[in-house]
């Protein structure tokens, strides 16, 4: 019986112990915290809903139903891959495959006055406890980070009347094509959400939070609330790493060195000839099951687009795959093509879909798909299958959906915008 060893009990982890395990691996699994299966996408649900919105996973359950030895509060350290010996903050520990599920961590804040009163660091659960209960104090809150955090704070606040300021260098590029983010800019101004696309370079009062300063203007505020970027967390283990500092892996999660997967935001897939780092836990889950499965022996491939959906304001936006120019630093030669159209059988303001296409100028195969609109959210299972199969454009152009009178029409749009995207290419 393989002997896996999984660091790191959170998406990715369990998914890789419970697949390892379910395919006959004798499975140990690590967490450096009293915790495993902590969902961090479910803390912003904090805000309305106090800290039991937040799921976990009973270890008892993992060790009844799969068999998975679980042991918390004990760190891996490093491993010793000729030896195949992993070193945790107890002991030295044998494997015949280790899977590194280790996450990311925040990245300090340095902005100038960040640790005033009422200045809100969000990296942790309890931060998202602390804001909730002072909301009730708040009526101008300035916030710092990207998409789709920041806005989907926003759009809480200014539900609440609050006004509300977003800055950011970022805030959408690194998920949505140009006219894309357009309409959410749009979307959110129209809702009272002021965007600053620049940095904020202090945060000034006396104790507590009064302003914050950009480009030598002073937008007074009570609170600030920063989302921080994040880091890979890597045990010391001396395995290759990617452009964004994550571990590097192939579709099937190995890493450089042999019987040593990644799963989850520690790693980061090759794209082309630069990498991509998906800290989703969409990705999570299936780089965690396809690392789980390929430690027990299996020769799984992971498809994987970094979809990504949200809504803002009712109107609805999915991501898969790369932006343009995501695509051009991957070394490919990128192409976009953005096709919106309105006037279907759809209520009022959410009338329009847009659509935009990253493809290959020459092969036509897809890199990447967006949408905004009327059911835009509807569209990110598909995009997330045709970014990772490669179609081309050809497929998307001529291919059946399905027609319901009064509700879609006789072509889907994405391959409207195919159509429109080859014929403008001629
Ligand atoms: C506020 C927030 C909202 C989000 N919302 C969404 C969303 O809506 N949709 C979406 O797809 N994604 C969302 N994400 C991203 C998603 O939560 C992450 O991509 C996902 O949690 C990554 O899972 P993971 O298992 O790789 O890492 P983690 O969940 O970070 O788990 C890593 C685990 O490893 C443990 N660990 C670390 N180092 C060691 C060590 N050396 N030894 C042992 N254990 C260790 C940690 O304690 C942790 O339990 C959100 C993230 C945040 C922070």
């Amino acid at each position: 019986m393989a002997e896996v060893i999984v660091a790191g009990g959170g998406v990715s982890g369990i998914a890789a112990a419970i697949t390892s395990s379910s395919l006959g691996s004798r499975v140990t699994l690590l967490e450096e915290s009293e915790r495993i299966g902590v969902r961090k996408s479910d803390f912003q649900r904090v805000l309305q809903f106090g800290e039991k919105a937040v799921k976990s996973t009973d270890p008892e359950e993992l060790k009844v139903r799969f068999g998975i030895a679980i042991r918390l509060r004990e760190k891996v350290v490093s491993a010793d891959t000729n030896k195949r010996v992993v070193e945790t903050s107890r002991e030295k520990l044998r494997y015949d495959s280790l899977i590194i599920a280790t996450g990311a961590s925040p990245v300090p804040e340095t902005t100038r006055g960040i640790s005033k009163k009422r200045a809100y660091l969000m990296n942790s659960l309890s931060d998202y406890s602390g804001l909730s209960r002072d909301l009730g104090n708040l009526s101008t809150v300035v916030i710092l980070g990207s998409t789709p955090l920041a806005l989907t704070l926003a759009e809480f606040l200014a539900k609440k009347k609050m006004r509300v300021t977003v800055f950011s260098t970022s805030l959408l590029s690194p998920y949505l094509s140009a006219p894309i983010q357009g309409i959410l800019t749009e979307r959110l101004k129209m809702n009272g959400v002021r965007i600053v696309e620049s940095a904020v370079d202090s945060i000034a009062g006396m104790e507590k939070v009064e302003a914050v300063v950009s480009g030598g203007t002073v937008y007074p505020c009570e609170a600030v609330v920063a989302f921080p970027r994040t880091v890979p967390k890597i045990p010391r283990i001396g395995l290759r790493l990617g452009n964004f500092g994550g571990i590097l892996v192939d579709k099937m999660m190995k890493t450089s060195q042999p019987s040593v997967f990644a799963a989850g935001d520690c790693a980061e897939i090759q794209v082309g000839i630069s990498s991509s780092p998906l800290r989703l836990q969409s990705a999570a889950k299936v780089m965690g099951e396809v690392a789980g499965a390929n430690a027990a022996g299996r020769s799984e491939v992971a498809h994987l687009s970094g979809t990504l959906g949200f809504v803002a304001f009712g109107l609805e936006f999915c991501a898969a795959g790369q932006t343009l120019e995501e695509a051009t630093r991957a070394g490919f030669d990128a192409g976009e093509f953005t096709y919106s159209e309105a006037g279907r059988e759809r209520d009022s303001d959410s009338n329009i879909l847009s659509c935009s296409l990253v493809y290959d100028r020459n092969s036509h195969v897809l890199y990447g798909v967006q949408m905004a609109g009327w059911r835009g959210l509807s569209y990110a299972d598909f995009a997330s299958l045709a970014v990772s199969m490669n179609v081309r454009l050809e497929d998307l152009a001529y291919l059946e959906s399905c027609f319901v009178p009064m509700i879609s029409g006789d072509e889907s749009p994405v391959a409207t915008t195919a159509k429109k995207a080859l014929s403008s290419a001629r």
